[in-house]
C-alpha cells in the first residue's frame, strides 16, 4: 500500500493486486503496535481508504497474478485472475444486509484465526476496503443444497450474482513490486507445544484478535475453550525460530517485541492477571524497542523466564507448561489458563510460485532474494522488479514501510531511465 501510494502520488498509474477480499495485510489483524501502542486499525484505515479512493490506483482485491510475460521493451504483460465473489461489486453499496440475514453463522473466520465465526457471505472486517462481501461457496447453503438465496432477497440493489465466474484480465506494466508478506510457522509442527491440538494453546495472531476491539470478543480477554477470563497467561517466544535442525533457522525478529506488547496489553485488560514470557534471549535493537522491553519487565509486572519449554499439556482446567529457568537452574511448572505461542515467520508458499513466474530468485526457504543484500536491498536481479516487506524476510511495520518507499523510489528511477 505504501509503495502504491508513493508511486501514485508521483503521478503514475498503479495496479494493486490483493488475493484476499480486502487490503491491509496482517496489520489489519493486529490490536496495537509496538513500541507506541498505537491502535493498529486506527493508523491503518486512513491508508487503506486512501488506496481505495486514489484516482491513480486501480485496486484489484480478491485477485491474483497467474501469468506474466516480459516484452522486448522491458514491460510486463500480466494476466490477473479475479476470483468470483458472487456479488457485483460495481453495484453493491456495502450496506451489509446480506451478511446480517445469512443463516450460515458458524463458519470459522480465517481473519479471526478461527476463534470467531463468520457468515457464508462476509467481509474480512467492518473496516474492510473495499467494503464489499464475497460468498464462500463451500459453506453457502444455496451452492451446496440448492436452497436459500436469502442474500439475494434482501439485497436492495440486486447485487448478488450466483452465476458469476472467475474472470481474467490483462494489464501491461512498466515495473512490478512484490510485497506478499509472511505466514506463521504451523503450530501443528510443534509437538512439544501440543501440535495445535491442546485447547487454549493459541498462536500470537489469534491473541491479537482477542485483544482487538473488532475481534471476536470485542477486545475482552476470554479463552477460547470456555470463555473464562484467563488469570495466568504464558507466552512462548522463539516457537519454531532459531532451530535449524528441526524448524526455521532464522530469528523471526518481531516475536520478542510483539510478545512483550501482548503481555503488556493483557495486563492492561486483566489487572489481577499474571503474564509470563519464556525466552531464549531478548532481541530488541529497534528505536525505543529495548525501553519497551524494560517497561514490560519493570512497570507491567511481566515475569520473564529465561529458558525453553519442554512440554505443554492439558490437565483438568489448566494448560500445564513445563520448562527450565536457566538463570536459576530450577525446573518450572506453571498451571496456566491460556498459552500464546509466538510462532516464527516464514514465507508464504505462493510467493515461490510468483517468483518462479517472474524469474526472481528465492532462497531455500522461499524468501525473496535481494540483488545485493547490502547495497541493493529492494532490487532483484530482474530489471523492473522490486521487493519489499516481510516477503523478503522477517520485518516489522516501520521496516516494511521504509522498504516499500525505497522500492517506490526505485520504480520512479526505473521510469526515469536511471536504472
Ligand atoms: C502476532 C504478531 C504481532 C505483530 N505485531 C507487530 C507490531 O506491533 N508492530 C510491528 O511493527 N509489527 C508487528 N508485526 C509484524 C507485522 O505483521 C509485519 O511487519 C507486517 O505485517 C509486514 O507487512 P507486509 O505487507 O510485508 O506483509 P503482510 O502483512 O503479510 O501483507 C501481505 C499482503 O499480500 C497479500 N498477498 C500474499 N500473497 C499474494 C499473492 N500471491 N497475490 C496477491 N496478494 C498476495 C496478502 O493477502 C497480504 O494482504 C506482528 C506480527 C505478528 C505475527
Ligand atoms: S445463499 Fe448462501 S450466502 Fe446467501 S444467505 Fe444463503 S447461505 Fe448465506
Ligand atoms: S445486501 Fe447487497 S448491496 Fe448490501 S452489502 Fe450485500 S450485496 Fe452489497
Amino acid at each position: 500500500m505504501q509503495a502504491a501510494l508513493d508511486i501514485a502520488n508521483a503521478g503514475h498509474r498503479v495496479i494493486l493486486v490483493e488475493k484476499l477480499p480486502s487490503i491491509g495485510g496482517r496489520m489489519a489483524q493486529l490490536s496495537e503496535t509496538f513500541p507506541t501502542l498505537d491502535c493498529s486499525q486506527c493508523i491503518l484505515t486512513p491508508r487503506t481508504v486512501e488506496v481505495g479512493s486514489h484516482p491513480n490506483i486501480e485496486l484489484l482485491a480478491y485477485s491474483e497474478v497467474v501469468a506474466a510475460e516480459k516484452s522486448e521493451q522491458g514491460t510486463y504483460r500480466v494476466r490477473i485472475r479475479r476470483f468470483a465473489s458472487y456479488v457485483d461489486w460495481d453495484i453493491c453499496t456495502g450496506c451489509g444486509f446480506c451478511q446480517e440475514k445469512c443463516p450460515q453463522k458458524r463458519i470459522p473466520a480465517e481473519f479471526q484465526r478461527n476463534i470467531g465465526p463468520r457468515k457464508a457471505i462476509y467481509t474480512l472486517s467492518p473496516q474492510a476496503v473495499p467494503n464489499k462481501p464475497v460468498i464462500d461457496r463451500e459453506n453457502c447453503t444455496y451452492f451446496q443444497k440448492g436452497k436459500c438465496r436469502l442474500c439475494e432477497k434482501v439485497c436492495p440493489v440486486g447485487a448478488i450474482d450466483y452465476e458469476q465466474q472467475d474472470r481474467f484480465i490483462e494489464r501491461e506494466v512498466g515495473a512490478i513490486i512484490l510485497a506478499t508478506g509472511y505466514d506463521l510457522y504451523p503450530l501443528e509442527n510443534l509437538a512439544e507445544y501440543g501440535g495445535g491440538k491442546v485447547p487454549d494453546v493459541i498462536d500470537a495472531l489469534a491473541f491479537e484478535r482477542l485483544l482487538s476491539a473488532s475481534g471476536p470478543t470485542a477486545g475482552k480477554i476470554q479463552r477460547p475453550s470456555d470463555g473464562k477470563e484467563p488469570k495466568e497467561v504464558v507466552f512462548l517466544q522463539c516457537a519454531g525460530s532459531r532451530e535449524p535442525e528441526r524448524h526455521l533457522p532464522h530469528c523471526s525478529k518481531v516475536c520478542c517485541m510483539y510478545s512483550a506488547k501482548q503481555a503488556i496489553l493483557y495486563h492492561h485488560r486483566v489487572h489481577d492477571g499474571q503474564p509470563y514470557i519464556f525466552y531464549i534471549d531478548i532481541r530488541s535493537p529497534g528505536k525505543r524497542y529495548d525501553e519497551f522491553i524494560q517497561r514490560a519487565m519493570e512497570d507491567e509486572s511481566v515475569i520473564y523466564l529465561r529458558g525453553k519449554v519442554s512440554r505443554v499439556f492439558r490437565q483438568n482446567d489448566h494448560v500445564v507448561v513445563m520448562g527450565a529457568d536457566t538463570l536459576s537452574g530450577e525446573q518450572v511448572r506453571i498451571d496456566a489458563d491460556l498459552v500464546v505461542v509466538a510462532l516464527g515467520l516464514m514465507p508464504r508458499p505462493e510467493t515461490r510460485q510468483l517468483a518462479e513466474m517472474l524469474d526472481v530468485a528465492v532462497d531455500s526457504l522461499g524468501w525473496l532474494t535481494e540483488a545485493d543484500g547490502d547495497l541493493r536491498p529492494v532490487e532483484t536481479r530482474q530489471e523492473g522488479i522490486f521487493i519489499a516487506g516481510a516477503a523478503v524476510g522477517p520485518a516489522d511495520i516501520p521496516e516494511t514501510v521504509a522498504q516499500a518507499s525505497a522500492a517506490a523510489a526505485k520504480v520512479l528511477q526505473h521510469f526515469a531511465g536511471a536504472i
